[in-house]
């Protein structure tokens, strides 16, 4: 074999389908034209003072220098289960129910390595956050795929999965409020999940990075306020939307105590911890004023409007989301994801994610990101208006 063969899981690999549209973009930017960037699913405003000024404090600390504790501090874990209690009415035991994660990115990616055996079968949602699957490929196991069609909402057909399918898996992944889709989940879906993983003995892994992301009032739910949840389900979240702080890398997973156990078993032979620091400043942001928390929801309620006002006048057809910062768009009649996202940029330097890049099941779609100040919207909407589609 040659020296620098790749191991399988990395010649298993998905292809990387936005090489051509970063290649493009490279390429139209050398022509100096103003590229706006509705791509990326980083948030664009800085985190919030106070956690910055936690930060400086904690970092001066040398106590704060030294090996962290690989589950997490105990001061981080006991405000992440009073934020739950306050927030959705679920108790948790922070030593045994809740694990530090370093961004919930990581959690997630290693936590097949804690219950999936080499072939065993994990049920992946798609278009999705890709890492359900790599995670999954990179255990041995295999993605059992559920389509998240718009005729019922971005949520999986359960009674789609074939049984013999569902009794061989191990775990399912949902994520609500949804990336790509910007689709939401309501507590009687949540209840079916439960019933149908009790049913086949299946550990429920729920990406609630957007809960706190949403519009108009409405307040997503956590898959753990669930009757029965607790039993079945760990839940991944982040302060990285929340708090705008995702290059500061902290997240947690919550629930049950065997899944907590388990991901942390895995991890303490991987990593050693997240920055105490850090975690302090995730205190400071989980025991703080949530008044932040509100202006960033108004901030993306009004950018989602003039997007989505200005979309429609344009011709395209989209719903109005309640939650997370994107926009989930149906391309017009004789284009695919691709030929779409290549026209805006070519002509128009905006940058927006073809839907097949998330998975087969979102051809058709593209991807705007409300990560941008209101006038470069303004602007991205008048480009797209004298495109005329
Ligand atoms: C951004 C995002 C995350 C969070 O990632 P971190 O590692 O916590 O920064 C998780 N899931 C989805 C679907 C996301 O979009």
């Amino acid at each position: 074999m040659e020296r620098y063969e790749k191991a399988e899981r990395l010649r298993k690999l998905p292809p990387y389908l936005f090489k051509e549209i970063d290649r493009k973009k490279a390429e139209v930017k050398a022509r100096g034209v103003d590229i706006i960037d509705l791509g990326v699913g980083d948030p664009d405003l800085p985190t919030p003072t106070h956690i910055i000024e936690a930060m400086k404090k904690a970092v001066e600390d040398p106590l704060n220098h030294r090996y962290p504790s690989y589950s997490g501090m105990e001061g981080f874990r006991e405000a992440v289960a009073d934020w739950y209690k306050d927030r959705f009415g679920v108790s948790l035991e922070p030593l045994k129910e809740v694990l530090s994660l370093i961004g919930s990115k990581e959690g997630i990616a290693h936590f097949p390595l804690a219950f999936v055996n080499m072939g065993d079968i994990v049920l992946v949602p798609s278009p999705a956050y890709p890492v359900y699957h790599i995670g999954t490929l990179f255990a041995g196991g295999q993605s059992y795929v559920m389509p998240l069609r718009e005729e019922n909402g971005f949520l999986p057909d359960l009674d789609a999965i074939p049984k013999d399918i569902a009794s061989r898996a191990r775990v399912i992944f949902i994520n609500y409020p949804n990336n790509p889709t910007a689709a939401v989940a309501d507590l009687e879906f949540f209840e079916r999940v439960v019933a149908f993983a009790k049913k086949y003995g299946l550990i429920v892994c729920h990406d609630a990075a957007y809960t706190e992301t949403s519009f108009d009032g409405f307040r997503p739910s956590s898959f753990l306020e669930v009757k029965g949840a607790r039993q079945i389900c760990i839940e991944f979240h982040s302060l990285s939307k929340t708090y705008n702080m995702t290059g500061w890398r902290i997240g947690f997973a919550a629930g049950n105590a065997s899944a907590i156990e388990g991901l942390g078993a895995v991890k303490s032979n991987i990593d050693s911890g997240v920055f105490q620091a850090v975690q302090m400043a995730g205190i400071a942001a989980l025991r703080g004023d949530q008044t932040c928390v509100r202006d960033m929801c108004k901030i993306y309620q009004a950018r989602r409007d003039l997007m989505v006002d200005g979309l429609r006048a344009a011709g395209f057809r989209l719903e109005k989301p309640k939650a997370s910062f994107y926009l989930w768009v149906k391309v017009p009649e004789g284009y695919t994801s691709t030929s779409l996202a290549a026209r805006l940029l070519e002509e128009s330097g905006l940058v927006v994610t073809p839907g097949n890049g998330f998975g087969d099941p979102g051809e058709g779609y593209f991807r705007i990101a409300l990560t941008q100040k209101e006038e470069r919207i303004k602007e991205a909407i008048g480009r797209i208006k004298a495109m005329a589609f």
